[in-house]
């Protein structure tokens, strides 16, 4: 450890961390971040280094927003904290779920608060099974998910989320969950148009429901674009299908906006990209710009109404659903996003020339296929494109090319073998242009090292 700075022998020693192979880091040391600013985080080691990340899909207006920080101060000076569980509220949670209904699709103006995405995939689990036992069918308890999703790390969580790594451990889960497949065209489809492929998709959920018997599911939940599964695009067709089916059959339809929600996909939220208006959503990430820990169920009138006109406590919350400091960051996060009209920039300007760039990107040897929408994408990293032959699993092409690009200046996260991109939403064309060519010149780098391994 004698080559560990202080900060990294105390992390070291004291902190776990997750999703990581904590003795392997330990050996190595985390990586110190100190600061940042706009679009860039500085390491301990003083290295700038591009967020193509936006943290973990967060940090849409970027970083050192002084607006922000200035509300949680006052906020913090003047009521830092007081709940809202003994008939009490405040004006910033009040005033955030007025804000959040202004720009939520649909019917969907009834606002829980969270403090993650996963609370809030718990909160919507149990909110979901109580509307359906309010309705008197509490055997219609059942959710539908889908492989490789992603819906936070909780019990609830990672048991409708579809990561076998995650299954295996702290097992069992959940029970009453079913699952059906993907809309990964390129990696499962790509025998078929995309079109067709996406209703196959999506009828694989009606074959699901009735073989779970329709009266016993009570909702089917996905991401508009499958974020931590690698950025998978559905077809067009696919959603507007999901909606057709959950609709015949009277299911609830949820959208886990986490990473979609507040601008992402150049709509407010990913659900009004693809034309559908869920019964509920989650959304948290991109809700505080990710300056503090918020997260919320939109709830539309359905299962509002339901809830409000049944005689009883909804029994649950967390202690701090709806904190005052966090609302009025996330407040102050919706504003400028109006002021400064962040959404219609994304979608008019800066996602065409993100599109752009990725195309031109594409012609690299080793990017089999590119999936975006808005500011975000995914690459498929494959060993000969022309084939589609993947690299053997001994070569962690992934990990070799996010380090690659960790060395070089560039946040890239690693998906297996995709690379994903979900840069700030502020991100400028010219700092486009150097992310770009970033990539790229990584990407090299990459490709030398897998020549240099023989695995080509
Ligand atoms: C990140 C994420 C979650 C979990 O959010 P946390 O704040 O990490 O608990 C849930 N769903 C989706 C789609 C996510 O991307």
């Amino acid at each position: 450890m004698s080559h560990l700075t202080e900060i990294q022998k105390e992390d070291a020693q004291y902190h776990l961390h997750p999703f990581t192979n904590t003795g392997r880091l330990n050996k190595k040391g985390a990586r110190v971040i100190t600061r940042a600013e706009g679009v860039y985080i500085w390491d301990e080691g003083g290295q700038k280094i591009l967020d193509g990340m936006a943290g973990l899909w967060c940090v849409n207006l970027g970083y050192g927003r002084k607006e922000l920080a200035e509300v949680a101060y006052e906020q913090m000076n003047t009521l830092p904290y007081y709940n809202t569980f003994f008939q009490t509220t405040n004006g910033p949670a009040a005033a955030l779920a007025k804000a959040i209904a202004s720009v939520t699709p649909g019917d969907l103006n009834h606002i829980f608060f969270a403090n993650s995405g996963s609370e809030a995939i718990d909160t919507i689990m149990r909110l979901a099974r109580h509307y359906w036992a309010i309705k008197g069918k509490p055997y219609r308890n059942v959710l539908i998910a889908r492989d490789n999703a992603y819906h936070g790390s909780t019990l609830a969580g990672a048991s409708l989320g579809g990561m076998g790594g995650m299954h295996k451990q702290g097992a069992p889960l959940v029970p009453g969950i079913a699952r059906i497949r993907q809309p990964y065209w390129y990696g499962e489809g790509s025998d078929m148009s995309e079109e067709e492929f996406g209703l196959v998709c999506a009828r694989a959920l009606e074959e699901k429901i009735l073989e779970v018997g329709p009266d016993n599911v009570a909702a089917f939940i996905g991401e508009p674009i499958q974020g931590a599964g690698g950025v998978i695009v559905p077809p067009e067709s696919y959603w507007p299908e999901i909606q057709r089916i959950c609709r015949k059959y009277d299911i609830l339809l949820v959208a886990d906006e986490v990473i979609c929600g507040f601008g992402r996909t150049g709509n407010w939220f990913g659900s009004q990209t693809y034309g559908i208006e869920p019964d509920m959503i989650s959304m948290a990430k991109g809700l505080s710009s990710g300056y503090l820990p918020i997260a919320a169920v939109a709830v539309g009138n359905r299962v509002a109404d339901a809830l409000i006109a049944h005689d009883e406590d909804f029994n649950h919350g967390y202690t701090y659903s709806g904190h005052p400091v966090a609302a009025s960051v996330a407040l102050k996060t919706i504003e400028i996003m109006k002021e400064e009209k962040i959404v219609e920039r994304v979608r008019d300007k800066i996602a065409p020339y993100f599109h752009k760039k990725l195309d031109e990107l594409a012609d690299h040897p080793l990017i089999g296929h590119v999936d975006k929408k808005g500011l975000v994408a995914g690459m498929a990293l494959m060993k000969d494109k022309a084939s589609k032959t993947p690299f053997p699993a001994d070569v962690d092409i992934g990990i070799i090319c996010r380090d690659h690009c960790f060395n070089n200046g560039l946040i890239m996260r690693a998906t297996g073998s995709r690379m994903i991109l979900s840069p700030p939403l502020v991100i400028t064309e010219a700092e486009l242009d150097e992310l770009f060519i970033k990539a790229r010149h990584c990407l090299d780098l990459t490709l030398a090292s897998v020549q240099e391994m023989g695995a080509l």
